[in-house]
């Protein structure tokens, strides 16, 4: 079992971070902020997958004009990213939502960081202090020569010690850097030395699988350690994807249940059937169930029998037939040909 960090709690909204609360899966939008019902749609299909707080970002005034509609309408927090204009920080709050994110370090002024933080104070608002190797401030970049461990970490406690001294605690801070061995040394460091919440990520992972696999590693490694209290998987694609593969890594490492998990066996020369078109089957079937189920779906009786007592129910397939397991017993043999189904039927019956 992963031992998790001992973090403080703070609030975004209604969902709570850190502080033994469940790592909160987080995304952002893909659309135009200012197109309203696009947003809407886009937030209510990540809410469906599971996410639980949604960031949007707001670089023109239309974006931060469109928040109080989005707010008003949206199943789950929202967050106003903003980047390089402080008015939008402000607009933002007025219209209500749960959270912004800033790089004080694209803020300009710390005067300005400083009235941006005492207006999220009076109005219940939650602040991240989003460290990205891209945005770090110009006199850590000449002490350390370029974005490593060492700089970001320093920021990210730079700032840090400045909201604690300003009276600010509902924040947490998020450090993320596209290369994974120094995303990891720089949370590392961060969290050795405070209880302030993290978020993490790797940021700008990219596209389809080698994305998904940076992102769990990068992900994978820091929560093994006990750090990450929020996540964010960042992909170039949909991001209801960044939530289900936010939810595999999560589930991978026990911290948290959600949706079918599919334990399959990878076939071999012993197999007798079209295993892969079983499990997709299975699976396109189950996709979005938000009950945590384990189906064991194996080739054949080899592992079948150990594997199944592990999960809720089970396959294990044979020439012709197949056996259907429920809590290690097996219960009925059924013909090959409509395995999917009478194990999608037992699937519905279960409590
Ligand atoms: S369960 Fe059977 S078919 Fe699947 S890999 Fe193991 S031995 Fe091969």
């Amino acid at each position: 079992m992963v031992e998790r960090r001992k973090t403080r709690q703070i609030n975004v909204g209604w969902v709570k971070i850190g502080g033994g609360a469940p790592v909160v899966v987080q995304s952002m939008t893909s659309t135009k902020t200012r197109d309203v019902d696009k947003t809407l749609d886009q937030i209510k299909r990540l809410a469906d997958a599971g996410c639980e707080i949604v960031r949007v970002a707001v670089p023109h005034r239309e974006d931060a004009d469109a928040l109080e509609d989005i707010v008003k309408n949206s199943p789950i927090p929202v967050i106003a990213d903003i980047h390089f204009a402080p008015s939008y920080a402000f607009l933002s709050m007025e219209k209500g939502v749960h959270g912004i994110r800033i790089n004080p370090g694209n803020i300009g002024k710390e005067e300005i960081v400083r009235e941006i933080v005492e207006e999220a104070k009076r109005k219940g608002v939650a602040v991240r202090i989003g460290v990205n190797s891209g945005s770090l401030e110009k006199d850590l970049l000449e002490k350390y020569g370029y974005p490593s461990a060492e700089a970001l970490a320093e920021s990210a406690l730079r700032w840090s010690e400045k909201f604690e001294r300003w009276g600010f605690t509902n924040y947490k801070v998020s450090i993320k850097g596209s290369d994974v061995l120094t995303n990891t040394r720089a949370n590392l460091m961060f969290a050795s030395e405070t209880d302030v919440p993290l978020h993490i990520g790797i940021t700008e992972a990219g596209m389809g699988r080698r994305g998904i696999i940076k992102s769990s590693v990068g992900i994978g490694i820091l929560l093994y350690l006990g750090i990450g209290d929020t996540v964010r998987v960042s992909l170039t694609d949909d991001p209801v994807i960044e939530v289900e593969t936010a939810y595999e890594i999560l589930k991978a490492l026990g911290l948290r249940r959600r949706g079918v998990e599919i334990v399959a066996c990878p076939t071999c020369g012993r197999i007798e059937v079209d295993l892969q078109r079983v499990v997709s089957e299975v699976e396109g079937k189950l996709n979005g169930l938000s009950k945590h189920i384990k189906v064991a779906i194996m080739g054949c009786v080899v592992n079948a029998i150990g594997e199944a007592r592990e999960a809720d129910i089970g396959l294990a397939c044979g020439k012709g037939f197949a056996w259907i397991f429920k809590k290690g017993k097996p219960i009925r043999k059924v013909d090959a040909e409509v395995m999917a189904e009478e194990l999608l039927k037992e699937i519905e019956s279960l409590d």
